[in-house]
């Protein structure tokens, strides 16, 4: 699942000019509008990255994670909302039904996934379970030949304009925890589903959650995700090993991008008669800047190759290395973020300089797909059970 090296970087010089033309140009739209212009959408769908994780047999590019990562690195640089449009498609929507579903289940859906003809969400989180999620409450009663689903699900992003989602829901009411939990997949349209309205967020304008509600919603048992009752936590929780990295990368995307942006200010900015740049206490939140983009990139891109090497062969420390990777690189861009404010003094509060929407869009990346504490915890008990990471 690997393309051959120019047509790889045929790809990435193609996303890079589109970010840079058609994105970069269209961010206060996007802030205003708080919506991602119809048109842009189409040519992402053109540019085939709704489908960038899925193979080609199932429709899609086929990206190894060491591929994918390069073109988060990309889409990073611009407003957060126009890689949420095809985010859920290529990520925690699709991979369950791709690492644990039915040759039937993908041959149905991978192909509308990837081509963004349907948009998938992944719907974990419920109003009382977050962090705990193996706690879920939302029930899945065989009944015949149909599951009935019922419950909420909170924050569920894309899912206002979802054409289906994968849905964890508990099979065994009881066995607690994950051993009960199986997942599904959920066409919006059956009846008995239905959303809330749009969430009022702090950032990502032009991104949208909202709760999915589950009142008596048949599914047949074919849309079980693999099958098999009780692997629905497994599944979710290898979706987000993946999910983590993907994100850990758009994390260092955004951090390359605020130190640009930072960089120019300084270079452009003038106090006591010379540019601002000239400071050396400037140039030491810069260079903070710096060292850790460069930690951060270097580390995803290890964390992508072990990802790589997982699906030949499983690496006991993969969800260690993912949640290592997601905490250091959304941390380190939330300090970004913060040092090109400072940088742009006052007017680093102001909505005309970029920086101002990216402080506040790249808050949510500590929070989802586990938030720093969980991803602590993750790496603290991977320690205790499988020893340190081995050098690579
Ligand atoms: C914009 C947005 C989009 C989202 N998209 C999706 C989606 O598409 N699908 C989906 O399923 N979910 C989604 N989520 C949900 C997200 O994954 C959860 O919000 C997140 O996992 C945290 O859960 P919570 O909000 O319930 O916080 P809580 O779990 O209540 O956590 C509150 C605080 O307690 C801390 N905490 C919790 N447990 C511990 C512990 N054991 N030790 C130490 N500290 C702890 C947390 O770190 C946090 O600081 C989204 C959330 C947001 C905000």
């Amino acid at each position: 699942m690997t393309l051959d090296p120019e047509t790889f970087a045929a790809l990435r010089n193609q996303v890079r000019r589109f970010v840079a033309e058609r994105l970069v140009p269209n961010e206060d739209r996007v802030e205003q509008e708080d919506a991602v212009p119809a048109e842009l959408v189409a040519e992402m769908k053109d540019l085939g990255l709704f489908g960038m994780s899925i193979p080609e047999e199932y429709g899609g590019l086929g990206l190894s994670m060491v591929e994918e990562i390069e073109v988060c690195f990309e889409f990073g640089q611009t407003a957060a909302a126009f890689r949420s449009v095809f985010g859920t498609n290529v990520g925690i929507g699709s991979q369950g039904i791709l690492i644990d579903g039915t040759e039937e289940q993908r041959r149905t859906w991978l192909p509308r996934i990837a081509s963004g003809e349907a948009i998938f969400s992944f719907a974990l989180t419920e109003p009382d379970a977050g962090s705990d999620a193996a706690s879920l409450q939302t029930s899945a009663v065989l009944d015949g030949d149909a599951y009935v689903l019922n419950g909420v699900k909170r924050y569920i992003t894309n899912a206002p304009r979802a054409h289906g989602f994968t849905v964890m829901a508990r099979t065994d009411p009881g066995t607690p925890g994950a051993a009960g939990i199986s997942a599904f997949i959920v066409p919006r349209d059956t009846p008995g589903v239905s959303v809330g309205p749009p969430d009022r967020k702090m950032g990502q304008r032009g991104t949208k959650t909202c709760d999915v509600i589950f009142d008596h919603a048949r599914v047949p048992a074919s849309n079980l995700i693999g099958g098999q009752p009780g692997i629905g936590f497994k599944t979710a929780m290898r979706v987000l090993d993946r999910g983590r990295i993907h994100i850990a990368a758009l994390a260092a995307g955004t951090a390359r991008r605020l130190l640009r942006d930072a960089l120019d200010y300084a270079a452009t900015r003038r106090q006591f008669g010379q540019p601002i740049l000239d400071f050396q206490l400037i140039q030491a939140m810069l260079a903070d800047m710096q060292a850790e983009l460069l930690a951060a990139e270097a580390m995803v891109r290890d964390a992508a190759r072990r990802y790589d090497a997982s699906r030949r062969k499983p690496d006991p420390h993969l969800p260690m290395v993912a949640a290592a990777c997601k905490y250091f690189a959304t941390e380190m861009v939330g300090r970004a973020a913060d040092r090109a404010v400072q940088i742009h003094g006052g007017a680093g509060y102001m909505s005309e300089y970029k920086v101002e929407r990216f402080y506040r869009d790249v808050r949510l990346l500590r929070l989802y797909e586990g938030t720093s504490q969980i991803l602590q915890l993750v790496v603290g008990r991977g320690l205790k059970t499988h020893g340190p990471v081995p050098a690579p």
